[in-house]
């Protein structure tokens, strides 16, 4: 495997991922443009959007378009053209590729294959929104969108819910009402949350403090641009007492609702102060008398 690092930029046979704006275009780096200008070939999502944008910038680069519909097609094509020693660039829309565009197959065929693979950092909406949000960023979890409905969506909630890390969701505009609701009966309309808007835009805005201030205040005025939605942990659990049958049965509710034992068993340790493999026992017989 060769090592990028050691190579002016681009090198030969170098998969370049490429972070480019989430709505500023001064956020595309000189490295960025430098890499950009220089690749043999840029994998896009839509070669149109990006096309506008390295116009923008005086670059004039071979596209070709890659995106969720087109990849298990391109990736093989990518690879050859690795092997044969062009270098290579993948950008998505906007951000940093393969945080909920596509890029993370790419990248995994790539590094299988033996070919570098070099990360140009750029902007991403979940970690910008995060850091000035004012909610902990110590330890954090990327969800990106939840699922749209079912038992898929009603799983992911129920684990947010007793979640103590801070949390990050992007969503759609016409769903962000929807979310909020959902958040609300999972967490609690008191639960701390920040919803970034259009960052990096004119109309940058953030939106908090907790879920019931930020519904009224999307209730009253129409969600419009983009938005990335900071939700704050739950709060840390004060121990119950230990009670055998009731918590079996809080077990068996949380499995119903499509969890596996283990993860039924971790959600109700955050929940109820009760440590995770004292609850798991529960689930396997043990534990009946303490
Ligand atoms: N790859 C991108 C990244 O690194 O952030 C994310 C792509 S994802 C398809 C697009 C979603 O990111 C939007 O629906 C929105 O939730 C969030 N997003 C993107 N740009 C944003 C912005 N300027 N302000 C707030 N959220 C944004």
């Amino acid at each position: 495997m060769k090592d990028p690092g050691s190579s002016p930029e681009p090198a030969a046979g170098v998969l370049y991922l490429v972070g480019t704006p989430i709505g500023h275009r001064g956020d595309l780096s000189p490295r960025a443009q430098q890499v950009l200008a220089g690749v043999d070939r840029i994998a896009c999502e839509d070669t149109r959007h990006s096309g506008l944008l390295l116009h923008g910038f005086g670059i004039d680069a071979r596209l070709l378009s890659f995106h969720k519909h087109n990849q298990q097609r391109r990736i093989p094509e990518l690879l050859e053209a690795l092997a044969a020693g062009e270098s290579l660039a993948l950008v998505s829309d906007a951000g940093l590729p393969g945080i909920s565009d596509p890029g993370e197959e790419l990248v995994a065929a790539a590094r299988a294959a033996g070919h570098g693979v070099v990360c140009v950092p750029g902007p991403c909406a979940a970690t910008t929104a995060l850091v000035s949000s004012g909610l902990p960023s110590g330890r954090f979890c990327f969800e990106g969108f939840l699922p749209l409905k079912g038992k898929e969506r009603q799983q992911r909630l129920q684990l947010l819910a007793n979640e103590p890390r801070t949390s990050l969701l992007y969503e759609a505009p016409h769903r962000l009402l929807q979310l909020l609701r959902d958040l609300a009966e999972h967490c609690g309309s008191e639960r701390p949350v920040q919803v970034a808007r259009e960052i990096t835009k004119r109309h940058e805005q953030q939106v908090g403090a907790t879920i019931a201030q930020a519904l009224a205040h999307f209730e009253q005025h129409k969600p419009q641009g983009e938005f990335t939605v900071v939700l704050g942990g739950a709060p840390a659990a004060e121990p119950q007492p230990w009670d055998a049958p009731a918590l079996r049965q809080e077990l068996m509710a949380l499995q119903a609702s499509g969890l596996s034992a283990s993860e039924a068993a971790r959600t109700l340790a955050q929940s109820s102060g009760h440590p995770r493999r004292q609850l798991y026992g529960l689930l396997h017989g043990e534990m009946e008398s303490d």
